[in-house]
């Protein structure tokens, strides 16, 4: 016999339950497959593009180059690599978000064979932290003390001499980044000898002490529960603090599960009533990181450049978009989704949602940030505005986030006042509520 072995995001063999099943079920013997659905490929910005080839790539050494790789729905191509090679069983870890469940009953109605889920990409797979009347949770505290109650596996080994079976493969696209297990798990055990400062300095984006492990997360490179186990032996603050963070992941895809609008519409009913603006000249300035606001202007210009932003400047580059340019937030999710590598569904929608403050436990929506003060706060020396934007490198310290005091030719002005944009944020806030 043989079983199939349907990678999507778990690219990886250590601690990976479906993969330990496929093995079971195919006597040892495991055709692994990853399908390019044009759906989610042609959707994705080029930096998410470039990580998932770059992980194929690293996945497919691992096994040999054995790893089979076809364009198309999964809906037709599945079946037919399950007839090809006669499988007893299709296995996949289960996908909690709105298309890949739609996705996953397709094909399950078109395979000859079961399709198999066992586990997910969490800890705590969605829907299962639970209240006492078996309800679930929409405010994060209480879902965390109940996950933390509720528990999770111990990772689980890599299977030990699978044969994988060969099939057709198209070329693996090009991917340059260092990806992968391997890498993985290095930059993990390397990241956790550092984990005690994780609790004071994670909200110091010019310290960059946070951990980057959004992006092999979001690929499946690594478990959260290998995390987790390791977390769980040291013992300090900063381990406590990052389990906090691992749990908002989770929460975000526990929402997601229950409320698959949640992608794109406000959670609550009465911001579908909130009046915003279209998107033009001040969205595309937000975009370009050109606002004047130079702790937002780093923020989108770090995003440009590396995919990637620091999670308290996309807290402040998200609350102006929302508050102070009045532009509706699921522009910005869908800017964040083509931009960021770690571009995930259900974090990205549920955090945008935090904090234009629609979503389940969002941030109450008058509480609007100070983009300058933030700055002052969290970039206190200015020395992550200076690594982002170059005009702005010959203003020492504290000075790099009031361009205007100084002379700062070249750089924008702000386009907008913040005071007059705050009380036209709450006068919508007001209206929407009478
Ligand atoms: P660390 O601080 O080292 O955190 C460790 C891990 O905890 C992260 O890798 C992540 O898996 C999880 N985590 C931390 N904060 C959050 C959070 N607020 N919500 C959910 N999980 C969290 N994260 C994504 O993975 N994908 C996204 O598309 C995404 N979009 C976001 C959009 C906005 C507007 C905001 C405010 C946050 C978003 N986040 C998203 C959450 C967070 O910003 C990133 O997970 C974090 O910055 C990744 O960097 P890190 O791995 O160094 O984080």
């Amino acid at each position: 016999v043989t079983a199939v072995m349907w990678f999507r995001r778990d690219l990886r063999l250590g601690d990976n339950p479906a993969l330990l099943d496929a093995v079971a079920a195919g006597g040892g013997r495991v055709l692994g497959v990853f399908v390019l659905d044009p759906l989610l490929w042609d959707r994705s910005g080029d930096p998410r593009r470039n990580r998932l080839a770059a992980s194929l790539r690293s996945l497919s050494e691992s096994i040999g180059g054995r790893l089979v790789v076809r364009r198309g729905d999964p809906a037709t191509v599945v079946p037919a690599i399950a007839a090809e090679v006669g499988a007893a069983s299709v296995h996949v870890s289960a996908d909690y978000a709105p298309y890949g469940q739609q996705r996953d009953q397709e094909v399950e109605a078109s395979l000859k064979c079961p399709l198999v889920r066992t586990g997910s990409p969490y800890a705590v797979a969605p829907g299962r932290v639970l209240n006492q009347q078996r309800r679930s949770y929409q405010v994060f505290t209480p879902y965390f003390k109940a996950w933390l109650a509720h528990g999770w596996r111990q990772p689980a080994e890599a299977p030990a001499d699978v044969t994988w079976v060969k099939a057709s493969s198209e070329e693996l696209p090009l991917g340059a980044d260092d990806a992968g297990e391997g890498a993985a798990l290095k930059h993990w055990k390397a990241y956790l000898e550092d984990v005690a400062a994780y609790d004071d300095e994670r909200d110091r984006p010019d310290l960059d002490s946070t951990s980057r492990m959004s992006i092999p997360l979001k690929y499946g490179e690594i478990h959260p529960r290998t995390m987790l186990a390791d977390l769980a032996r040291k013992r300090s603050a900063g381990a406590e603090a990052y389990r906090r963070e691992v749990a908002w992941r989770e929460f975000c895809a526990d929402l997601l599960a229950r409320h698959p609008q949640a992608a794109w519409k406000p959670l609550r009913p009465e911001f579908d009533k909130m009046q915003y603006d279209e998107p033009g000249e001040l969205f595309d300035a937000w975009r370009a990181g050109r606002t004047g606001f130079p702790f937002v202007d780093a923020g989108m210009r770090q995003l440009a450049e590396t995919g990637f932003m620091h999670n308290r400047v996309r807290m402040v580059v998200a609350s102006f978009l929302v508050k102070d340019l009045h532009v509706h937030w699921r522009f910005g999710a869908r800017w964040f989704m083509r931009s960021l590598r770690d571009g995930d569904l259900a974090s990205n929608a549920l955090n945008w949602q935090w904090v234009a403050g629609c979503g389940a436990d969002a941030a109450p929506y008058f509480r609007i940030f100070n983009p300058v003060g933030q700055g002052l706060k969290f970039d206190p020396d200015g020395d992550y505005v200076r690594r982002w934007v170059p005009e702005l490198r010959h203003l020492d310290g504290k000075a790099a986030h009031e361009p205007w005091r100084y002379d700062a030719s070249g750089y924008p002005d702000p386009i907008v006042d913040h005071a007059e944009a705050r009380r036209e944020a709450l006068r919508r806030y007001d209206a929407m509520r009478s």
